[in-house]
């Protein structure tokens, strides 16, 4: 397998916060916490959090500047008779810059295939959002040594035409590693990161830019090992993002 850890030296890191489905007014305080810690160590990565719709521009104002903030999901259409959703030109006008599709949440909790991921990351990049499509294997397809071929078909299924670098974060999320505490081995990491790699300079026009996150069960004890992968661009964390302090220890691995 190439060595393709020493191209992506100039990719700045991304570290992003899931909330899902957490957050109350009150916790806008972690928010801030991480924004002062951040411009307080001026890590050498981007930093965004992603809560929950109710409190996109409310966070984007209380931290402008000095993070990013994203939403979780969106609908294909820009507005229209769909009760209860949200489109991405509307978590844009509040204030998001990038989008989360794809979730595996979203894929198991709501039906959606690649196919509705690929409308979905059409939609943000029509508002000049970055998508951060997320994909991942389950335990049954990784013990029946599927991962890779999954992967695959996940990345062919939900990376629309006209992706780009700019426009596009890919998230490694293997399933069995969210919320679980258990995470892949520092090598199966950078497997998967190599052939995703390979995928996006195969597929796209500027894959070797393209930030790779790695996510599932990151935490301050173990990001050292897992953003020190090669094509690892960076971290999609969940649990780990709700509490300021926890979410430093992340983010610090790139002071
Ligand atoms: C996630 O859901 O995107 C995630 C990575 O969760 P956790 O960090 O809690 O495993």
């Amino acid at each position: 397998m190439q060595n393709l850890g020493e191209a992506m030296t100039d990719i700045r890191p991304l570290v992003a916060g899931n909330w899902k489905m957490n957050g109350l007014k009150e916790a806008l305080r972690e928010a801030w916490a991480v924004a002062e810690g951040v411009a307080a160590k001026a890590p050498n990565a981007d930093v965004m959090l992603c809560p929950p719709a109710t409190m996109v521009a409310v966070m984007a104002e209380a931290t402008a500047e000095r993070l990013m903030i994203g939403g979780q999901d969106c609908h294909v259409a820009a507005s229209g008779a769909h009760t209860g959703d949200i489109s991405a030109e509307m978590l844009g006008d509040a204030g998001a810059a990038a989008i989360i599709v794809g979730h595996s949440e979203r894929r198991a909790d709501h039906g959606e295939r690649s196919q509705d991921v690929a409308a979905k990351a059409v939609a943000v990049h029509r508002c000049g959002m970055t998508a951060i499509i997320c994909v991942g294997e389950t335990a049954g397809e990784r013990a029946a040594g599927l991962t890779l071929k999954v992967i695959e078909r996940q990345l062919a299924g939900s990376l629309p035409d006209g992706v780009t670098a700019a426009n596009t974060v890919i998230a490694y999320e293997p399933v069995w590693a969210i919320g679980t505490g258990l995470t892949p081995t520092a090598g199966d990491v950078a497997n998967v990161h190599a052939f995703i790699r390979g995928y996006v300079r195969s597929n796209t026009t500027d894959g070797d830019g393209m930030r790779l996150l790695y996510g599932g069960s990151v935490k301050a004890a173990n990001a050292a090992e897992l953003m020190a992968v090669a094509n690892v661009n960076g971290a999609l964390v969940g649990g780990a993002s709700l509490k300021a302090d926890d979410f430093l220890g992340i983010i610090n691995v790139y002071v």
